[in-house]
């Protein structure tokens, strides 16, 4: 064929592919697409639907895009915007409301930190903390109330414990509880503890709840306002994505007012909390609900196993190394347990799990065993949350069952320095095993736990691949066999990220017909020396073809 023929048959066959829709074009930039047909690319184009027409060469887009706008990218790295896979919103915006104690390595500077956080309230107020972990401190003993009472001798303080699995209280806090916890008894699926029969002022998972009931809840126009930090704080880390653990359903009312807006600026995927009021309100909507505008649903429900390691309240086989005749806790009973998973059976709805310890790993999978029966080889896609030590004979179980494994790097970073004390060197070669994941071909999808661990999804690359923290201790890495490739790392924030949430033909990659979702860096994850990772900024975040997020020195940001 002649080239001028060919030319106006390629120009008309666009015309005809591409009916008159305004395009935008990304060029000169450094695509990591992660789609394994196209890997890289120098420029995306997308259509005011949001969806990507095309993904190729600079001067290939800007010829059959001539009229498009262009947002040049200068030579940055650009990839598909980033998911979380597992990251409370409502925990995060909260933080910008409650005093925080994250990183504090002693008492004496979280009442300084406390008593700065008082000065703004009315007299009377409850004074409510999040991030202690006595594993910073000199004597890495749990606290007490009595630390508290002297300089907060009315006013009741509420502080959670890093990983949202402990609360201290003080003596004035411990009086509003809605039983005397003084005494022999204990709760189910939780630990009051006590000195002699006197409650020392912390209490461990589902104890926590008999002082959590007296705090007055969150007004309407404060979970808007700790949403909206929330958001603000997602799209600034690179995130177009977050699937959110545990919502209730008026918090997911909420959301629906916001999504109605068009005041949420990523896409939530949220999961019911447990089985409560959104399980059968999702269950009524026939297991799956989704805004117009793609940037809200729910089809999942969040339920508990056991507890947390900081906290020696996952559930173990044996007992912990260091705390013998404790085995952990069950948040949930296994009666109760399994009647929430076959209720969501019947209802289609995703199963999600937080499971921590060995023995809390190994009751899930019998449970979706069981529950699932002939089912499980279908695309269920049923979800270990954490699935964080796990004997080794039941990972195989997680690829038989079809399972996904929804796992934070940043824990095993965080849990490094302790870990081995609860746990025993033999019990750790199935901790934070991510290789022995892929290993099984079980799919992986990578969040942080936010705002148990920071929301910048930067670290968890960083510790996904180096098993470091960011003094670059230790040396190698810490069991170093489990750390993951780069390539590995980003497909769990993105298209693992994505699979786990039904939505791998929506985001995950940037590919014609998905969402035009994607992250411009500052800086190359693929081929910056490693510690440089962790260090990498997002110059903007765009969702569905629009900028979210900008840096503010946005003379180097396109
Ligand atoms: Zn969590």
């Amino acid at each position: 064929m002649r080239p001028a023929l060919r030319r106006a048959l390629l120009a008309l066959f666009i015309a005809v592919a591409s009916p008159a829709q305004a395009a935008s074009l990304l060029i000169d930039a450094h695509v990591h697409t992660m789609d394994p047909q196209r890997p890289e690319a120098t420029a995306l184009a997308w259509g005011d639907d949001g969806r990507l027409l095309a993904v190729g060469s600079t001067d290939e887009l800007i010829r059959r895009y001539p009229e498009a706008s262009r947002v040049d990218a200068r030579g940055a790295t650009v990839i598909p915007g980033l998911i979380d896979a597992h990251g409370h919103m409502l925990g995060l915006g909260m933080t910008h409301i409650q005093v925080a104690l994250a990183g504090a390595h002693s008492k004496a500077e979280i009442l300084e930190r406390l008593k700065a956080g008082a000065a703004r309230l009315p007299e009377g107020a409850w004074l409510v903390g999040q991030g202690w972990d006595q594993n910073l401190w000199a004597d890495k003993q749990f606290p007490a109330a009595a630390d508290l009472d002297a300089a907060f001798p009315d006013r009741p303080v509420y502080l959670e414990r890093i990983d949202g699995h402990a609360i201290w209280v003080n003596s004035a806090a411990m009086k509003l509880a809605s039983r005397p916890l003084d005494g022999d008894w204990q709760p189910e699926g939780g630990r009051i503890v006590r000195q002699g029969s006197k409650a020392s002022g912390v209490l461990v998972d589902g104890a926590m709840g008999l002082v959590a009931s007296a705090m007055p809840p969150l007004t309407h126009e404060q979970t808007r306002e700790a949403y909206k930090a929330a958001f603000a704080d997602a799209v600034a880390a690179g995130l177009t994505g977050v699937h959110d653990p545990g919502v209730s359903l008026d918090d997911f009312k909420v959301l629906q007012e916001m999504a109605a807006k068009g005041e949420i600026p990523l896409r939530l995927f949220e999961m019911a909390d447990g089985d409560h009021a959104a399980l059968e309100w999702l269950c009524g909507q026939g297991g799956h609900w989704v805004d117009g505008g793609g940037r809200l649903q729910m089809r999942t429900v969040k339920l508990y196993m056991d507890g947390a390691l900081g906290s020696r309240g996952a559930a173990l086989l044996a007992d912990y190394s260091d705390d013998h005749g404790n085995r952990g806790i069950l948040v949930t009973q296994p009666d109760a347990y399994r009647h929430a998973v076959e209720k969501a059976f019947r209802c289609h709805v995703q199963v999600a799990t937080h499971a921590i310890g060995d023995r809390g790993n190994r009751m899930v999978l019998d449970t979706y065993q069981a529950v699932l029966g002939d089912a499980a080889s279908g695309d269920h896609r049923w979800r270990v949350e954490h699935a964080q030590i796990v004997a080794l004979d039941d990972i195989p179980r997680f690829a038989q069952l079809h399972l996904v494994a929804s796992m934070q790097p940043t824990h095993a970073t965080s849990d490094m320095p302790w870990a081995e004390q609860r746990l025993g060197a033999e019990r750790l070669k199935g901790a934070y095993a991510w290789q022995r994941f892929i290993h099984e071909k079980v799919p992986l999808a990578f969040g942080s736990d936010f705002p148990v661990e920071h929301v910048n999804p930067m670290l968890g690359l960083y510790a996904a691949v180096t098993r470091q923290d960011l003094g670059g201790q230790p040396p190698g890495g810490w069991l170093p066999d489990q750390r993951v490739s780069r390539q590995e790392a980003l497909a769990g924030f993105t298209r693992g990220a994505a699979y786990a949430a039904f939505m791998e033909h929506e985001v995950g990659m940037l590919k014609p017909g998905m969402r035009a979702d994607f992250v411009i860096l500052d800086g190359d994850p693929m081929t910056v020396p490693p510690r440089r990772i962790a260090d990498l900024k997002p110059l903007s975040t765009w969702v569905d073809g629009k900028a979210v997020y900008r840096a503010e020195k946005t003379n180097a940001a396109p």
